[in-house]
């Protein structure tokens, strides 16, 4: 049987303008690697992926981190179907790990208007960890970024809604392999 060819997103009309290429984002992985080795050398630091766009960061940025790291899963909802938020964010699938005493690095696909980080924050201080620091791919430009204490950032980005690279819309474009603005057919 002929295997069915893999999804292009060539033609896709949706797929509009190039925000990040596949080399830009792999070089800028590798230094937030170099930088994370650096930052917890001698400790064992626990990658906390926020699912699901945080999935294909997550396990690029892990094996650029020189050190033994432990990966777990959140997974929180705060859009559903739409490319707006809700405005309320609710807890999907919890952690495995017990935070206590435990260096967290929370990796975030992309900070927008910080309230999934500012929720994620709150519940997982309140576990006990020796250290949390914030690692997101993507920040809007419009971000508190230090009011939100995040330590790492890939790229800052305009407002456009982008997918690609883990992001989607309704489910489609995790497995783009870059990241791009979404054109709305609907609009
Ligand atoms: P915030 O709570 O900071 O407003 O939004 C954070 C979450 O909203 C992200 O983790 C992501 O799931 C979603 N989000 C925000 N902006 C975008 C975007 O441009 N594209 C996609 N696909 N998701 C986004």
């Amino acid at each position: 049987m002929t295997p069915a060819p893999l999804e292009s997103f060539d033609n896709d009309p949706s797929v509009g303008a190039t925000v990040l290429t596949e080399d830009q984002i792999a070089e800028r992985i590798a230094e937030l690697g170099v930088e994370l080795t650096a930052d917890y050398r001698d400790e064992r630091p626990l990658l906390v992926c926020v699912l699901r766009g945080a999935y294909a960061f997550l396990t690029d940025l892990a094996r650029h981190i020189d050190l033994p790291v432990e990966v777990d899963f959140i997974a929180v909802s705060s859009y559903g179907a739409s490319t707006r938020t809700s405005g309320v964010v609710r807890l999907v699938k919890d952690l495995d790990v017990d935070l206590t005493d435990r260096h967290v690095v929370l990796v975030e696909d992309i900070v927008d208007t910080g309230l999934t980080l500012r929720y994620l924050r709150r519940s997982l201080e309140a576990r006990g960890p020796a250290s949390l620091e914030v690692c997101t791919l993507l920040a809007r430009e419009s971000a508190d970024l230090e009011g939100l204490g995040v330590r790492y950032v890939g790229f800052t980005i305009p407002g456009e809604f982008v997918i690609g690279y883990g992001l989607d819309v309704d489910e489609r474009y995790r497995n783009m392999r870059h990241i791009a603005v979404y054109v709305d057919p609907g609009v």
